[in-house]
């Protein structure tokens, strides 16, 4: 645990996250900011920087991440019209928290991929 990461303390029960999925290993929040009708994050509840490490490292826990993000996305709807998985990572990715992180995005149409 990294006491001053921001998504630790979210994982630890410390700061407050409205929850919708929780795993031994991932847990699965509302993003504070919603940057669409549906905007989830899921993290590993370990510590790691960024989705690169985190796949490097412990592959099986990338795994997992992704079977959390699959899921909340059947939960909330959107397997029918579609959603994005996003992973923001680094300078250039527009990385804001180094805990690695899945982006949830659905609800409507979400443009195109990157901004012009
Ligand atoms: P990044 O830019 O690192 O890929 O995304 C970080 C995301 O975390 C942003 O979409 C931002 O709105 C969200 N965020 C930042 N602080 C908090 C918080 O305290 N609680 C929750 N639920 N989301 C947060
Ligand atoms: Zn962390």
């Amino acid at each position: 645990m990294t006491t001053d990461c921001l998504f630790c303390r979210i994982a630890a029960g410390e700061i407050p996250a409205t929850v919708v999925r929780e795993t031994d290993t991932t847990l699965a929040f509302r993003d504070i900011g919603p940057k669409a009708p549906v905007h989830i994050l899921v993290i590993p509840k370990a510590h790691y920087a960024d989705v690169a490490t985190l796949a490097q490292d412990d592959p099986g826990l990338a795994g997992a991440v992704l079977a959390t993000a699959a899921v909340v996305a059947e939960t909330e709807g959107l397997l029918v019209d579609g959603f994005r998985l996003i992973f923001n990572t680094g300078e250039y990715g527009g990385q804001e928290v180094f805990h690695a992180h899945a982006h949830v995005l659905g609800g409507a149409p979400l443009g195109p991929m990157v901004a012009g």
